[in-house]
């Protein structure tokens, strides 16, 4: 029997990457997809890729589905909020795609600055930690 979802988990070096790459890009948004795969009780992201053909406007970040590799090891997207809000848009929601959507807000600075939300808005709670620590947990 499968246990319980507890969250969400990845490595204090992605999100760092994640982080890095917002604050390099701003005030442009990132759009990013998460790969991973369920450990123990975790859905653990082990890479973000860039998705093909992706127009990084000034206040918006859109990605072509038609041409994005949605595997099923691709989880979910992850893009930024320049405008430092830590919640999902309504258009974030109407268009959402997989099963996970981070957002990371301005000033990108670390932990705090970094959310997960499921398709209804709510947050989804995540931890920092390797994949030995999802299978240990
Ligand atoms: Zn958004």
């Amino acid at each position: 029997m499968k246990k319980p979802l507890k969250g969400i988990m990845l490595s204090q070096d992605l999100l760092d990457q994640i982080l890095e790459y917002a604050k390099g890009m701003y005030p442009k948004e990132i759009m990013l997809l998460a790969r991973g795969d369920r450990i123990g009780s975790y859905l653990y992201i082990d890479e973000v890729l860039s998705p093909p053909l992706q127009h990084n406007g000034s206040d918006f970040a859109s990605i072509n589905i038609f041409y994005t590799p949605f595997t099923p090891s691709i989880i979910g997207t992850i893009h930024s909020h320049p405008s430092g809000a830590l919640m999902p848009s309504l258009q974030d929601l109407l268009s959402y795609m997989g099963r996970i959507m981070g957002i990371a807000a301005y000033p990108f600075e670390g932990k705090h600055d970094f959310a997960f939300f499921d398709r209804q808005g709510n947050v989804i709670p995540y931890y920092i930690g390797n994949k030995e620590t999802a299978k240990n947990s």
